[in-house]
């Protein structure tokens, strides 16, 4: 029997009265997939139930909090200890302490973190630093990435050789959108080309090390090693966005995974456990420019936020547990070997991109190595698939150009059911 999403239904047209769209984040309205959205009612491990009483297993996970699924016993405790203490005081705790202590020590280039309220704050702090620490203006972005909504880096690619961006929406000044120029990820030639026109005024380049927002590319072998050496040829910072891989692709993120060290960092996601959080982070010369260390201004009313860092701090602890990251590798590359399988039993072309516990199929032919690769996808047949899979209970990315996030809650069982749902789809696809 098909499901029945009557009650998300009504709900959803009921909240497109008073929230734009109906939702708080577009991706959320399921408008690519071309379907109204489930509204969630509550979640367990590595499920989510939505107010119709429909099961799903999970692979948005919140877009990448979650990587030990959803109320983890200890994350869970932890928050509920600190309910008994508050829920913020404005003011420093042990427990910004700690985290900051953790991050810390995981993350190789990181001697100083400033905590925030999400990864849009993370990189629009880490920006005004960069450009403070070189006394230079222009941002060198990547399209394909994303690193969150502020002005700076809501950019596409211009016309003209140097391709200085232009706004993605309506709302960011021209000028503002003209101080970021956007490169073309995994190509060092136009890299080089760019720094070679304009590299006394760059302040920095900001990349996802392993994009996660345009569905799944990793760096070419030596793109992050020369985005490194150009940045020190240049004066430039290097700045990684780990939002997703930070913690993700091992416990010392993107940087240990690839052993390439970035000037600044930025984390988001599995920092905060599923509660809002952000941060920036660098070496300690250059975190000491903050305020009120140093003169550039960056504040925040809720930032280091008590419950969010009991989150945070309980999520690292069960991170650090031996074997947690082979584990996590080995239920991935189970998932990505059964949706390859099952593509080419249905007969369907899929581009498979998988590191560590981050996956993407495409459906397209063609390797995926950036934007313009990624772009061949078929999204429409994406989205016949992606609901074939929602009525199956399988609950993916409402988008192509998304990652699936698997947990620690994941089970082989639950790999094995997506599977035998995803021939189906592929099927739903082929006819
Ligand atoms: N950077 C990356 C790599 C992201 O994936 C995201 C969000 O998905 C952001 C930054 C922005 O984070 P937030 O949505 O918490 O503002």
């Amino acid at each position: 029997m098909a499901p029945s999403y009557q009650k998300s239904r009504a709900m959803f047209e009921e909240a497109q009265h008073y929230i734009p769209g109906g939702v708080n984040s577009p991706v959320r309205a399921f408008k690519s997939v071309g379907t109204t959205p489930p509204f969630i009612a509550r979640a367990n491990g590595s499920r989510i139930w939505d107010v119709d009483g429909n099961e799903y297993i999970d692979y948005v996970c919140s877009w990448g909090p979650l990587i030990l699924g959803h109320r983890h016993p200890a994350v869970i405790h932890a928050i509920q200890r600190c309910l008994e203490r508050g829920t913020t005081y404005g003011a420093p705790t042990d427990l910004e302490l700690t985290l900051a202590q953790m991050v810390c020590e995981a993350l190789p280039s990181v001697e100083m973190v400033r905590m925030v309220n999400s990864g849009t704050e993370a990189t629009m702090s880490a920006l005004r630093l960069a450009r403070a620490y070189t006394g230079r203006n222009k941002i060198v972005k990547f399209e394909g990435c994303y690193h969150g909504h502020h002005d700076s880096l809501l950019i596409k690619a211009g016309s003209g050789c140097l391709t200085h961006g232009v706004p993605t929406s309506p709302g960011v000044p021209e000028d503002i959108a003209g101080s970021t120029i956007n490169a073309r990820y995994n190509d060092m030639e136009l890299l080089e080309k760019i720094f070679s026109e304009a590299g006394n005024d760059i302040a920095g380049i900001i990349v996802e090390p392993l994009a996660g927002n345009m569905g799944v590319v990793p760096p070419a072998n030596g793109f992050l090693e020369g985005l490194r050496e150009l940045c020190n040829k240049h004066g430039a910072l290097l700045i990684f966005d780990e939002v997703i891989t930070g913690f993700r692709l091992s416990y010392g993120g993107a940087q240990a995974y690839y052993n390439v060290m970035p000037d600044l960092t930025c984390l988001g996601k599995i920092i905060g456990g599923g509660l809002p959080v952000g941060a920036y982070g660098g070496s300690r010369e250059i975190m000491q420019m903050v305020s009120p260390a140093g003169p550039v201004y960056q504040a925040g009313t809720l930032s280091g936020n008590p419950l969010a860092m009991s989150a945070g701090i309980a999520t690292l602890e069960q991170l650090q547990q031996p074997g947690v990251y082979q584990e996590l590798d080995r239920r991935s590359a189970l998932l990505a070997q059964g949706m390859a399988q099952a593509a080419r039993a249905a007969g369907v072309p899929v581009s498979l991109n998988r590191v560590q516990s981050l996956q993407c199929s495409f459906f397209t032919k063609h390797p995926v190595t950036d934007f313009a690769s990624a772009s061949t996808s078929n999204t429409n047949d994406y989205a016949t698939f992606f609901r074939s899979m929602l009525e199956q209970g399988i609950y993916l990315a409402p988008a192509q150009f998304e990652a699936a996030f698997i947990s620690t809650a994941h089970t082989d069982n639950d790999i094995e059911r997506t599977v035998e749902a995803a021939f189906n789809a592929f099927k739903a696809v082929a006819e």
